[in-house]
């Protein structure tokens, strides 16, 4: 698999004794590591240049040696003011997508990060643009971390008065995320810890295919992270249609892990179920989806209708369809919410954004 392009090891994921080391190899004192991780955490800069509170000698003997953000903006996309999307080159040219999505809840807006944990993907789901290409590579968890600068960079620029902070984070971008577990549990213990971004683990939503294995190690972490699992089927034959990787797993070694995951965790589970027209969208689905998920600990559903992929063979659910798989949902006591449809006109269905720019002729 190709590597990032830059050999420098990142600052960015560096916990407070990285920091202190990287700093001591360029020539610093502890106070200054700790400075360090107050403008990388605390404030989001990464530019080095501007920690102005780092003696200049210091910083270039840091940039020697240690890089910080390698990817870059390439493209936005803007749906109304609700969500934007970023397209961010990584240092080997690869494209990877990060989505900021705002919500107006009176007093307390809320600001959720989805993030890519890979460049392209191995699960190759029929309805998922990220698929396509399959996988070009993991992300390094400092590149997944990168994200939030960028998104931090844009709240910034739109602010008036002091920028807002993201309130929650959904690991639900390109890429598998349980497929790059160790990097991705690097990336969240800094977005998690205190001397990191901070964001309570109940703020963090990780979104999984459904591997087994990799849902009883990420309970086993310790943390309480939200957990999500693409289901979108109620028999295997049907969701190894939609999803490859079921011929492997299986639908009842996914909610046993599932189930596992809530009484370690006491987690309430997300099920997310894509509707797709003609596929998995009937009444008899809804019966079917309803009886697994009432045999479940404690779980809620959230139904997806299918944003268009092209060339995906694949139809979206009619809005009859939509609401009266939601009500039969709904009458037999299933949580559920339909997730709205805010996204579409940025692309905001997984990798999307980077299928239009591959499309698109070089400038
Ligand atoms: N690999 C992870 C996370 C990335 S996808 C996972 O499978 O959960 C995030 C969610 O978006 C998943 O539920 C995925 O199935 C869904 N999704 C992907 N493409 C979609 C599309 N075209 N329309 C609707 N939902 C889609």
């Amino acid at each position: 698999m190709a590597q990032p392009a830059d050999i420098r090891p990142s600052l960015i994921g560096m916990d407070p004794a990285g920091l202190a080391a990287a700093v001591q190899a360029a020539g610093g004192k502890p106070f200054q590591a700790r400075q360090l991780g107050q403008w990388l955490y605390g404030k989001r800069v990464a530019d080095l240049a501007a920690m102005s509170n780092l003696p200049r000698g210091l910083r270039e003997a840091l940039a020697a040696r240690f890089c910080t953000l390698t990817s870059t903006v390439i493209a936005r996309e803007d749906s109304g003011e609700a969500t934007t999307k970023l397209a961010l080159r990584l240092a080997d040219g690869l494209v990877i997508e990060a989505v900021l999505m705002r919500e107006d809840e009176g007093d307390a807006p809320r600001y959720t990060a989805c993030i890519s944990t890979q460049a392209g993907c191995a699960m190759g789901c029929r309805f998922c643009a990220s698929g396509r290409l399959g996988l070009k590579r993991h992300l390094e968890a400092g590149e997944i971390l990168e994200q939030f600068f960028h998104m931090a960079a844009l709240l910034r620029d739109e602010a008036k008065g002091e920028a807002p902070w993201l309130t929650n984070v959904v690991v639900m971008g390109m890429g598998e995320p349980l497929h790059n577990l160790a990097n991705l549990l690097k990336a969240l213990e800094v977005v998690n810890a205190e001397w990191g971004f901070h964001f309570g683990a109940r703020r963090i939503t990780v979104s999984t295919v459904g591997l087994p294995e990799r849902i009883r190690e990420l309970a086993q972490a310790g943390y309480q992270f939200n957990l999500a699992i693409s289901l979108h089927a109620t028999t295997d034959e049907q969701r190894t249609e939609l999803i490859p990787t079921n011929k492997a797993t299986g639908l009842s070694a996914i909610l046993a892990a599932a189930a596992d995951y809530f009484r370690a965790t006491r987690r309430e589970v997300t099920f997310e179920y894509t509707l797709v027209g003609g596929q998995n969208d009937t009444p008899k689905d809804a019966e079917r989806l309803a009886a697994l998920l009432l045999e479940f600990p404690r779980c809620n559903v959230n139904l997806i209708p299918m944003n268009p992929v092209e060339g995906s063979g694949l139809k979206e659910p009619t809005a009859e369809a939509v609401e009266l798989f939601t009500r039969l949902l709904r009458e037999a006591g299933v949580n559920v919410h339909v997730r709205r449809k805010r996204g579409r006109r940025v692309q905001a269905a997984c990798g999307q954004l980077r299928l239009k720019l591959e499309a698109a002729p070089a400038q």
